[in-house]
């Protein structure tokens, strides 16, 4: 968990609580709080952190772009953690999708293709006191077999189809949450249940993510 809170723009979070996520059913408390507690603009560069509070994805650099917050929260409140559990998310970005799971307790093993990303979300989250974040700079598409199994996963850039090696590093009673689809416009926000013998797939909404590639960009 953050370890120094900060309250810089706290009010403009609030209103983006408010506004943005508990009108359109983001209702679990602990998400809540850990919307308001992530400084989501120390995650963004210094051209579009002053709109870092606005309803929308923004750009932050290499062609990609930082979720909207309602997406970040909806995709959080649907992974269902628990204090202790694990969650291996693929597409760090920023890192503050992970930050917002770090809020919640758990311990967060997250995996970028971009090292120039990698190493910034690892920097930043370090900067900020989240000790129980782990980056990978690595091809999502192999998963993190040596931490597996993880009691959620979660992937931030969408693939073309559900990769198996993700769905295999699901724990029992596990939930997976992913953009799906090779439409680059638009994909579906599924939510996959691991139980005894089978997986439960739940189509949620409509969404645009950047899609998953496949390799790794060094420099
Ligand atoms: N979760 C991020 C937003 C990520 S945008 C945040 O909170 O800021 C999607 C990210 O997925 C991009 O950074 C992109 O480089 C990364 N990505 C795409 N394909 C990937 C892959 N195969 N493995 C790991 N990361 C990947």
């Amino acid at each position: 968990m953050i370890t120094q809170r900060s309250f810089e723009r706290e009010d403009e979070r609030a209103q983006m609580v408010a506004r943005q996520l508990q009108t359109r059913g983001i209702d679990d408390p602990r998400v809540l709080a850990a919307m308001l507690a992530v400084p989501r603009h120390r995650f963004m560069p210094a051209n579009v952190a002053g709109r870092a509070y606005a309803d929308g994805a923004q750009p932050i650099g290499h062609g990609v772009t930082i979720s909207q917050p309602y997406i970040v929260a909806l995709m959080t409140q649907l992974a269902e953690l628990e204090a202790g559990e694990t969650v291996l998310e693929i597409g760090t970005g920023s890192g503050y999708q992970a930050a917002v799971l770090a809020e919640l307790g758990a311990t967060v093993y997250t995996i970028e293709r971009i090292a120039a990303l990698a190493r910034r979300a690892e920097a930043t989250l370090h900067e900020l006191g989240y000790a129980n974040v782990e980056v990978r700079h690595a091809d999502g598409y192999a998963g993190w077999p040596e931490r597996a199994p993880f009691d959620a996963i979660l992937l931030t850039a969408a693939p073309p189809k559900l990769p198996e090696a993700l769905t295999d590093q699901l724990a029992l009673g596990g939930r997976l949450v992913a953009p799906v689809g090779s439409d680059l416009g638009w994909q579906q926000l599924i939510v996959i249940e691991r139980e005894q013998d089978a997986l439960v797939r739940k189509k949620v909404l409509d969404v645009a993510f950047v899609p998953m590639l496949p390799g790794t960009i060094s420099d």
